[in-house]
């Protein structure tokens, strides 16, 4: 069944919204294809629920939705009065084998997995001897002067 909202969109019944696949290549090809229907979603009053409902970055999008074209899930381009918190996509999770990974496994509530705990370990030896290293340096700059 259509969403209400998506029965009294602009774009309801319109073409060129999410192109087949076999029509384009390149951002600028999705650029050329979509980028004349852009405007369409200018006076749309449900910019953020496209953006909710569509996902555009989880699902790696190629097409317009909420104000933007979007390319592999990335916004290539934008009408000009968007707004930030259109945006109501959960933030994707960073990736494992990453800090910000591991806090995000804590922040879940989950156990940081073995990967990311290595991230963490491997970041915090830098730190740490980036730190041992500045004692000497500023010595150096006192010897210096
Ligand atoms: S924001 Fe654009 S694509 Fe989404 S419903 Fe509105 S007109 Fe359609
Ligand atoms: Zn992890």
């Amino acid at each position: 069944m259509t969403a209400d909202w998506l029965l009294r969109a602009p774009c309801r019944g319109l073409d060129g919204f999410t192109p087949s696949e076999d029509d384009w290549e390149t951002a600028g090809d999705l650029k050329r294809l979509c980028g004349p229907q852009l405007p369409t979603c200018g006076p749309c009053p449900f910019r953020a629920v496209c953006i909710a409902t569509v996902k555009p970055a989880q699902a790696l999008f190629d097409g317009i939705a909420g104000g933007r074209l979007w390319c592999n899930g990335t916004a290539i381009a934008a009408l000009d009065d968007v707004f930030e918190d259109e945006l109501t996509e959960p933030k994707l999770r960073a990736s494992c084998g990453t800090e910000a990974g591991a806090k995000d496994h804590r922040r879940h509530g989950e156990r940081v997995c073995p990967s990311c705990a290595q991230a963490e370990r491997e970041a915090s030896a830098r730190r740490k001897e980036a730190r041992a290293k500045q004692p000497q340096q500023l010595q150096l700059d006192f010897a210096a002067t």
